[in-house]
């Protein structure tokens, strides 16, 4: 017999269509995938080189469970010069991931029966996380109009005592949008006011375009500092999915909870990989720029394409590499008897008649949307665009 947590978590909706089109590529079908979530680029061969290094040099043994000291000033002045924000070592934590400091910081943080706020659209691992640690997530609808951006006013009123916290992520994932200045003012004003947390994802904050500067909430002040939780990683910046590094910054107490909690279950990251972050973090940092202008590049390109797709409209995507079209007015609509009448729908049609992957809004909390990565060659952009419009001509 199974605990009941595990029978709380529902499986991804997007496993089912995700399931399909592997077993289509499997067979031998050219799919052509939108759905990625990690770079395309390499991880830079300094970072890989310093990993070598560290495994000649035999440091292949167990480290300090939250990370290395040299890896922590690291991090420390990561937030120091991108964020303006100083750290002591005790407020400072490195895991296997960001999704794994996510989880920690979820463990050392709800009681059965606390509520935290998630804005939606959201990034599928939030609530998930928050069920498992018997806590209740709270869904605050954010609007394109608004830049997906939560309104301070609509998140108080759904606020009560049992409010714990609010889970931020600017850049977004799913929306590729962010949080100005004034907006992340307004919601710190809130949060103190109730005296609440804030968990801030900020792991797409050097993929920013348009000129757009990233905004820590936690370096607007000393109050709302001391009630932010940062998460951070290496994973898109450095294109370091696989290496599993993810940083948390935040309140001594909160960080020495975490070290506890990860000392009972993975212990420290490992050992190789945190000699890798350090070079990462200290060493030159010119790949960050070349990998930002291409996605820069395909970004224009696959927005203007697919705002020329009669009945889809997409919001220009300031940040991250995702395009979150609107994909609403399709619904409705049929070929044939395939008839689509909501996200999931449109994302089963388009693998099927287009052989196109791409994620529906659904799994983000949110149907009348649909996710596209362009972390991907701007040749299978270009070709996956024109078998998208193809199929969608067939609608009526
Ligand atoms: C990719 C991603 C993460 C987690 O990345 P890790 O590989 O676990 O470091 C966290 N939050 C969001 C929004 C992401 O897209």
């Amino acid at each position: 017999m199974l605990s009941e947590r595990a029978g709380k978590i529902k499986p991804s909706p997007t496993l089912a269509i995700d399931a399909k089109a592997k077993a289509m590529k499997a067979s031998g079908v050219d799919i052509i995938s939108f759905g990625v979530g990690e770079p395309d680029f390499d991880t830079p061969e300094n970072i890989k080189e310093a990993a070598i290094k560290a495994i000649r040099d035999g440091f292949t043994k167990y480290t300090a469970v939250g990370g290395i000291d040299p890896l922590k000033d690291a991090v420390i002045e990561k937030f120091k010069k991108d964020n303006n924000l100083e750290y002591h070592r005790e407020e400072v934590i490195v895991s296997c991931g960001a999704k794994h400091s996510l989880y920690n910081i979820a463990q050392a943080l709800y009681n059965p029966h606390d509520e935290v706020i998630i804005p939606s659209p959201y990034w599928v691992s939030y609530p998930d996380q928050v069920v498992l640690n018997d806590a209740t997530p709270v869904f605050v609808r954010t609007y394109e109009n608004d830049a997906f951006m939560v309104k301070p006013d609509a998140l108080e009123s759904y606020i009560t005592e049992k409010t714990k916290a609010i889970i931020l992520n600017s850049p977004s994932n799913p929306t590729g949008l962010t949080y100005d200045g004034k907006t992340l003012e307004q919601i710190a004003e809130v949060v103190l006011r109730h005296n609440l947390y804030v968990i801030s994802d900020e792991i797409y904050e050097k993929l920013v375009y348009d000129g757009v500067e990233h905004v820590s909430i936690a370096s607007l002040g000393k109050e709302i500092k001391a009630r932010t939780i940062v998460v951070n990683g290496l994973s898109k910046s450095h294109a370091m999915t696989g290496w599993r590094i993810g940083f948390t910054a935040g309140p001594r107490d909160i960080i020495k909870a975490m070290t506890n909690i990860q000392s009972q279950s993975t212990s420290n990251p490992t050992s190789i990989a945190q000699k890798a972050a350090i070079e990462a973090l200290t060493g030159p940092q010119e790949f960050i720029k070349t990998m930002r202008a291409e996605f820069d590049r395909r970004r224009k390109f696959l927005v203007d394409e697919l705002n020329s797709i009669p009945g889809m409209s997409c919001i220009t995507p300031t940040g991250a590499f995702y395009a979150f079209p609107n994909t609403s007015k399709l619904y409705g609509k049929s070929a044939g008897d395939k008839k689509i009448s909501s996200s999931s729908d449109l994302a089963l049609y388009l693998l099927e008649e287009a052989m196109v992957a791409l994620v529906p809004g659904n799994a983000f909390g949110d149907d009348n949307y649909t996710r596209l990565s362009y972390a991907t060659s701007i040749e299978d952009i270009k070709k996956g665009v024109d078998r998208i419009k193809e199929a969608l001509s067939h609608l009526c």
